[in-house]
């Protein structure tokens, strides 16, 4: 069995960011391992989805048992390197350490975790081998966290695997969506790397299912399947003129420049349509890459936007604009995007009569959310399909025996910590519904 490892071009657009967050030295990380109080009853490890036990590792790192430190990650969460530059800790661990009760400074559990994966893939411990040979087989849809956390815990489990994924690079929006200031394409494909070195993941890229194979064709290939096909394309506004040059989806737009090159240097007003993080991530990449006016559109207003807090207050230290109450109705340009026709709208989000204006655009990002893909699972028989998802119960199991789903196919999309909780959950579903055949 080969096992495929991906590699990504050194002259990428997104190299020119800085990280926000610089890492910690060994110093540093001793220093705040040792503010840890070690607490009983952890508040911050029940905030953590994949249930690190947060405490032990950082008293690991004061006491210098760095390789122990990783470990104690790893064995909660295998993607433990890139969750620790970029899980929103703010609202997860971080945001619950017991320090925030006492009017301190929370322990930086994130750099924390940071440091000790760093060392680890710096010094290339490896912690985990391959179980004995169970001659099943899975078959996982995808190649993004959720399939990388499922697949490598199978492989833990003795069971052998083979990812399905329709792009070149592997990683998923790890590896193509995460804004470079958090984690660059290269860390992506490291972890990649990283996690295949386990050994026995077949990975079959270029792969598109309904062209190379039908679900129901890889179903009855493999002792199971899990799908892992996170989220379809950007959602489209249907508006006039979308079809505009310089009108681009913002996941697809922050994909060329994750793991290509796009040329900014024309580019004098750009406007980033939407309110979630997707959005939020995209005006601060346009700042990054130079883009002299950034132009946040979003049709609520500033509370109500969904896009974490923090992340939009760094976004207008950063020189971000906002265009609060404001409604694309159509993009305007003769064969390349000019300007969007835009209406205002009051709190109620009812359109103010004569509000009709045109902001200048050169660039325009729609984030205004993805497509699901769940509707490719429908033709499964036994597979129940909501609102573009995959239902599936506490381990990932769909209503047809032996198809499971986790990550963004079953979530509808959400942060990477919860697919590498999920992927891990659907292996051990898995290993017991092999067991109960038995
Ligand atoms: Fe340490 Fe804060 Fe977690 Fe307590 S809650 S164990 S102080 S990180």
């Amino acid at each position: 069995m080969t096992t495929k490892r991906t590699d990504i071009t050194p002259d990428r657009s997104e190299t020119v960011f800085e990280e926000f967050k610089p890492p910690y030295n060994k110093m540093q990380a001793a220093v705040e391992a040792n503010r840890c109080l070690y607490c009983e009853d952890a508040p911050c490890i029940k905030a953590c989805p994949t249930s690190i036990d947060i405490p032990t590792f950082i008293r690991k790192i004061a006491t210098d048992n760095v390789k122990g430190s990783a470990k104690t990650i790893f064995e909660s969460n295998v993607l433990g390197m890139s969750c620790a530059r970029v899980c929103p800790v703010e609202v997860l661990c971080v945001g619950d350490c017991v320090f925030n009760e006492m009017d301190q400074p929370p322990i930086q559990i994130g750099k924390l975790q940071r440091y000790s994966t760093d060392v680890a893939y710096e010094k290339e411990w490896t912690y985990f081998e391959a179980g004995e040979d169970t001659g099943k087989n899975v078959g996982i849809v995808g190649a993004g966290p959720a399939a990388l956390a499922t697949a490598h815990e199978l492989r833990r489990l003795g069971h052998a695997v083979t990812l399905y994924e329709k792009r070149e690079v592997i990683g998923g929006l790890n590896t193509t969506g995460i804004a470079p200031y958090k984690m660059k394409a290269d860390a992506s494909v490291d972890e990649v790397n990283w996690i295949l070195s386990i050994g026995g993941i077949e990975v079959k890229t270029g792969f598109e299912v309904g062209k190379d194979a039908t679900l129901e064709e890889l179903d009855a290939k493999h002792d199971a399947l899990v799908l892992a096909f996170g989220l379809g394309p950007d959602s489209s506004l249907s508006a006039v003129g979308e079809d505009l040059e310089g009108v681009y989806g913002a996941v697809e737009y922050i994909e060329l420049f994750k793991v290509g090159q796009v040329d900014v240097s024309g580019v004098k007003n750009a406007v980033v349509v939407g309110g979630g993080n997707t959005a939020l991530d995209a005006v601060r990449e346009l700042r990054g890459l130079g883009v002299e006016s950034v132009t946040l559109a979003y049709r609520g207003r500033e509370p109500g936007m969904s896009g974490y807090a923090h992340e939009w207050k760094a976004g207008k230290v950063e020189g971000v604009r906002a265009a609060f109450g404001t409604q694309p109705i159509a993009f305007e340009g003769a064969g390349k995007v000019e300007g969007i026709k835009c209406v205002r709208l009051d709190e109620k989000k009812k359109t103010i009569e004569g509000s009709e204006h045109v902001l200048p655009a050169d660039l325009v990002l729609l984030a205004i959310g993805q497509g699901k893909l769940g509707e490719l699972a429908a033709s499964l028989p036994g597979v129940v399909v909501e609102k573009g998802c995959v239902q599936v119960d506490a381990g990932g199991a769909t209503g047809r025996p032996g198809v499971y789903a986790a990550g963004d196919a079953a979530n509808g999309g959400t942060e990477v910590v919860y697919a590498a909780a999920e992927g891990k959950k659907a292996a051990h579903a898995i290993d017991a519904y092999f067991k109960g055949q038995a």
